[in-house]
């Protein structure tokens, strides 16, 4: 990628022979770099990894496979398994304009049969940020981590006091758009097809997972019936509405309705993941029942304090 000095200064005294994503962010290092460690999560939500020809992105630990990286999956023993290295690119395993994978696990079969879906291309690997053709930049990336947030309506919804902080991400980021859905893979070509995970054979897009899909569907249903709201449910942008208009301030209800809307968003989004990455597939009851344990065990917490 084009380097500015700074970034050639970080590879030769910092990253050496490692990677930017496996890191640990403990240790003798610097408090900024360390922070900058700390934010690789959101940097890899909003980076968009397009494959080419691989020849620029590690084959292990860069998040080019459908925006994970093999080691994040896989964790060390595909790479023992292989014999190649910690420093092979992706390239290494493409012979002939084809996936090559050496096959001698059952984790390195899985991935063989997993990118298959991803095309191989003559041009370079490139990266960019939040959609296809941004080149990263401070001011980009200022605009899209700090958020310009305070100044839209949802900022309440999202960052309130009594916020689960990683579902609060979660749903700022779906608030956003920034989630990688495959509708949104399959238009820059990381994709072949797009179709919903909960395999009800529609296109998957951000629209169609919050709660457009008959499975999210029944869960945010329950949900709301949890708190004991009964109406049909609307496309995203009115369901937000429709928070932002009856879940107003920190009374208790309105706590409750900003908790169990973000947490079903999380959930459903892990399992959204789940199914995509790990083949796991959990019932709807059983994610219904982790978003009301989080709500509740919140909501306790809060009593008590
Ligand atoms: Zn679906």
């Amino acid at each position: 990628m084009n380097q500015s000095l700074w970034a050639r200064w970080c590879h030769e005294y910092l990253i050496k022979q490692s990677n930017f994503w496996v890191m640990p962010a403990i240790g003798l290092h610097s408090w900024s770099w360390r922070q900058i460690l700390l934010l690789r999560p959101v940097a890899n939500e909003l980076l968009i990894y397009k494959y080419g020809r691989g020849d620029k992105f590690s084959l292990w630990f860069d998040p080019w496979m459908h925006g994970e990286s093999i080691h994040t999956l896989y964790g060390h023993r595909v790479i023992h398994d292989t014999r190649l290295g910690r420093l092979v690119l992706v390239k290494d395993v493409i012979r002939e304009g084809r996936w090559n994978w050496p096959l001698n696990s059952s984790d390195l079969v899985e991935i063989q049969h997993r990118v298959q879906d991803i095309p191989i291309t003559l041009t370079s690997d490139s990266i960019f940020w939040v959609s296809t053709g941004n080149s990263f930049s401070t001011k980009l990336a200022w605009q899209g981590i700090q958020a310009r947030s305070a100044e839209v309506d949802w900022h309440k919804l999202v960052w309130h006091p009594a916020r689960i902080p990683k579902h609060a991400f979660c749903l700022w980021l779906v608030l956003r758009r920034a989630h990688r859905t495959r509708d949104k893979l399959l238009a820059i070509g990381v994709l072949h097809i797009a179709s919903c995970v909960f395999n009800c054979g529609e296109v998957e897009s951000l629209e169609h997972l919050f709660f457009q899909c008959p499975f999210t569907h029944n869960v945010w249903m329950a949900v709301l019936a949890m708190c004991n709201v009964l109406r049909p449910i609307s496309q995203w942008m009115d369901e937000v509405q429709w928070m932002l208009d009856h879940a107003r301030g920190h009374k208790f209800l309105a706590l409750v309705r900003k908790l169990a809307f973000a947490t079903s968003v999380y959930h459903i989004w892990l399992e959204r993941n789940r199914r995509c990455f790990k083949n796991q597939f959990m019932p709807a009851q059983e994610i219904i029942d982790r978003i009301k344990h989080d709500v509740s065990w919140k909501v306790w917490l809060g009593r008590k304090s």
